[in-house]
């Protein structure tokens, strides 16, 4: 019913989500302060910004929940939208709040009202064990009875993968989407199929930490419902795709340390899972130019990537090379370069040993690979500007050697270049940036980036 309209969204926030403890919600569990004026304003600009058949009103809870939104508050957003020209609302809450009293209020209106309830599953067993979802099928089948028995109309979110259990069992989770699409079907006007992606502070979030669970790309999320795709009543929601993994403040904590399970801590691991498996580098930018990382973060801010940039921006090559750090925490395309923990680690190289480098080496070589496998398909050159000595160098190089790129891979700074520069600063800590940060480097850069790059 609702599929294929032209909708316009807003969100409107306010108090806390009655329940608050789902597994995979991390909206539900946060306190929103704002008041009723504020709330006000934010709708009167959403409907007056553009036009459309459907308005959807987001709330992490329940819209007719009184204690969030007072009802008062909830009419007047139902009359404006109905003064604006909309003819369908769609507003959410959970089955406890659709009541007699509460429905019977709001047939009042014609526009037509879509009541958004977030079903998951039509199984208790899931809903209760392992959604935690605080509600039974059952709950839903008398509030879907009562919207209907007052002309209102019932629009269903069913959520995919939104537990370990589901995740690691995908027979059993395709079973639970198929019985519970076979129960609803006839009795929602409208269904929304969602993929569960990791919200900061989620349980699932902490499950995607030790990989207990991993978010579902999107060829994996449509080969789990692509029977259900063409349905007329069924909306597929990926647009989740441009989630980051978010850590809670509370999580946030610097990254100290030499070692091996610092190279994979998790927060790191997490990151290139994500970036492994949700990032490409853009259409436009057909080369790669792999960095180091530096001791000044976000890097942005330090003096040997400002002079990177400058030549990048000196040569116009900006808009088609991708910057993209490789370091300890792997390997960074530089839009994320400043998101924790990127910008919030430090690696005392003076504590460095030979089984810890060795370590380094390997991760760092697979890293590099993958994210030449996953994520640069469009890529037609991989430049790297690195001190001839750094083992940052070696295991891009073993990458690249392990993938057959040689042809297709530049090192900016040469033999005779690397002594030149190494005659005039000597040894000595620091010696990468000394060395990158160096004019007949920086030119050497630019030469290259100019005769490649086209
Ligand atoms: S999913 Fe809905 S009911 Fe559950 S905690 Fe989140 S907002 Fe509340």
């Amino acid at each position: 019913m609702l599929k294929n309209l032209k909708s316009v969204s807003v969100i409107l926030e306010r108090g806390r989500c009655s329940w608050g403890r789902c597994y995979f919600c991390g909206w539900g569990r946060r306190y929103i302060n704002s008041s009723i004026r504020d709330l006000m304003n934010t709708f009167k600009h959403a409907i007056s910004s553009r036009k459309a058949d459907v308005l959807k009103i987001f709330c992490s809870g329940s819209f007719l929940d009184e204690r969030q939104f007072p009802q008062d508050f909830v009419l007047w957003c139902l009359s404006q939208a109905e003064r604006a020209g909309f003819n369908h609302v769609v507003i959410e809450s959970r089955p406890e709040f659709i009541r007699r009293d509460v429905v019977d209020a709001l047939t009042t209106f014609k526009i037509k009202i879509h009541v958004a309830i977030g079903l998951e599953v039509a199984d208790d067993h899931v809903l209760n064990e392992y959604y935690r979802k605080g509600m039974k099928f059952s709950d839903y089948l008398r509030a879907v009875n009562l919207l209907h028995s007052y002309g209102l109309f019932v629009r269903t979110y069913v959520l995919v993968n939104g537990h370990p259990i589901l995740y690691n069992n995908p027979e059993y989770h395709k079973k639970v989407i198929k019985e519970t699409l076979e129960k609803i079907h006839d009795i929602s006007d409208s269904i929304v199929i969602i993929n569960a992606y990791p919200h900061s502070n989620s349980v699932l979030f902490r499950d995607w930490l030790i990989m207990r669970w991993r978010p579902l790309t999107y060829e994996e999320f449509i080969s789990m419902i692509e029977e259900y795709y063409n349905d007329y009543k069924i909306e597929i929601d990926s647009n989740n795709f441009n989630f980051l993994p978010r850590f809670p403040k509370e999580m946030k904590v610097k990254i100290v340390g030499v070692g091996c399970d610092i190279v994979r801590h998790p927060y790191f691991e997490v990151w290139q899972d994500y970036i492994q498996r949700f990032y490409t580098v853009p259409e436009e930018k057909k080369y790669v130019l792999f960095v180091p990382c530096t001791y000044v973060k976000p890097y942005s801010r330090s003096i040997t990537h400002r002079k990177i940039l400058s030549i990048l921006f000196k040569t116009g090559t900006y808009k088609k090379v991708q910057l993209v750090v490789v370091s300890t925490p792997g390997v960074i395309p530089y839009e994320y370069h400043d998101k924790y923990p990127f910008e919030s680690y430090d690696w005392p190289e003076w504590l460095e040993t030979p089984e810890v480098m060795k370590c380094y080496i390997e991760v760092t070589k697979e890293r590099v690979k993958k994210f030449i496998e996953k994520c640069c398909k469009n890529v037609e050159l991989f430049v790297a500007y690195f001190h001839k000595n750094s083992e940052t160098l070696q295991a891009i190089r073993m990458a690249i050697e392990e993938l057959d790129l040689k042809d297709r891979f530049v090192e900016v700074i040469d033999d005779d270049t690397f002594h030149s520069i190494l005659n005039e600063v000597g040894k000595g800590k620091r010696l990468g940036s000394s060395i990158l940060r160096h004019e007949k480097a920086l030119k050497k850069l630019e030469d290259v980036l100019k005769s490649y790059v086209k």
